[in-house]
């Protein structure tokens, strides 16, 4: 292309239009399209300039410049409008046959997922506490060793204090962990009520539910995080009779109106006296001694209980010789191992939503 292009060069004019038509033939799409129009008919194409340049010609060869450079900028505005009309005709039609729609193929359906059938039932388990009356609970999960082991009652040498067991936040020094069971949730939920409890005579009755951890590895029956939900009651005049009482109400809700407990000595740091706490074997009722649900006993222990330890009664500020309470706690895992009768722990914790779909669809 040159813009030197004389108006009255007649063999130049005609190699410009042949360029242009070549170019507008050569353009495979309206972009391309535009790029030709702009090179060869826009102002500053060739044939432009040719025109222009007619004005400053002398008068008798401006006919002639007219009659040569006007026919041959008509005829690459035409070939410019004819290709791109058949661009536009091709595009329509790609259109139509990328936009088209099958509606017989099968939609995308976007499931609804589930709540988790751990919360749902830490949920119930506290339901049936606070139609009594109870307070629902809640601490931290990286807890201060003071209120996870100190406030109740452990040695400095007990054996859960050992790296093996419990999960040490780091730095060494920083006297944190991850709290091994709700337990640390009642020596707070007594500090913040001791002062209600001592002035207003109002007792402290509390459920905890939480996530609890141990430095266990992921199996059938073990998870290193579980879910625990404890019970505390701190009041005047409280035994062991109203202790038994509860778990008999709580075992019924749970289970059926034919829900027995037994309660077995045992001990822990932080009651005295301590039980363990069995359910008849809802699977044989006692009656099969080869029963594998139960190793033939009719008994499956479901969590542990007794009466608050006077030293961790003490530790709130509470005078113990006046005051008696106490606490419980059962794993949420366990109880829903036996209300549904998972096998393996693992499909808790594997976040498969069909394994939640099972338990219904509560949002
Ligand atoms: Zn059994």
């Amino acid at each position: 292309m040159s813009d030197t292009l004389s108006p009255l060069d007649a063999a130049g004019v005609r190699a410009a239009v042949d360029d242009a038509l070549a170019a507008a033939a050569a353009a495979s799409d309206l972009d391309s399209l535009k790029a030709v129009r702009l090179a060869y008919a826009g102002d500053r194409s060739p044939l432009a300039l040719a025109n222009r340049a007619i004005g400053s010609l002398a008068p008798s060869d401006k006919g002639a410049a007219g009659r040569l450079v006007g026919p041959a900028r008509a005829e690459v505005n035409a070939a410019l409008a004819a290709r791109q009309a058949e661009l536009e005709a091709e595009r329509d039609a790609r259109v139509l046959v990328d936009e088209a729609v099958d509606v017989t193929l099968p939609v995308e359906r976007a499931l609804p997922g589930a709540r988790h059938p751990l919360e749902t039932l830490a949920e119930k388990m506290c339901d049936v506490f606070v139609a009594m009356g109870w307070e629902v609970a809640e601490g931290p999960e990286v807890e201060t060793e003071w209120h996870n082991f100190d406030a109740l009652n452990f040695d400095p040498d007990h054996p859960a204090r050992q790296m093996q067991d419990t999960f040490f936040v780091a730095p060494a020094d920083s006297a944190l962990v991850l709290r091994t069971h709700t337990s640390p949730v009642q020596a707070r939920a007594m500090l913040e009520r001791s002062a209600a409890l001592l002035t207003e005579g109002r007792g402290i009755y509390v459920v905890c539910p939480g996530k609890t951890f141990r430095t266990d590895e992921l199996d059938a029956t073990h998870t290193p995080v579980f879910h625990q939900i404890e019970g505390l009651a701190i009041d005047k005049g409280l035994t062991m009779a109203n202790l038994k009482g509860t778990l008999d109400h709580f075992a019924r809700a749970m289970f059926g109106p034919d829900a027995v407990t037994r309660l077995r000595p045992s001990y822990f740091p932080f009651t005295e006296p301590s039980a363990e706490m069995d359910l008849r074997c809802f699977v044989c009722g006692g009656a099969d001694t080869a029963c594998r649900t139960c190793s033939g006993t009719g008994w499956i222990e479901w969590g542990g209980c007794g009466m608050t330890h006077p030293n961790v009664i003490r530790a709130a500020g509470i005078d113990p010789d006046v005051y008696t309470g106490f606490a419980f706690g059962m794993g949420v895992e366990r109880t829903l191992m036996f209300r549904h009768a998972v096998k393996d722990m693992r499909d808790m914790v594997e976040g498969d939503v069909r394994f939640s779909r099972q338990f219904g669809m509560e949002l």
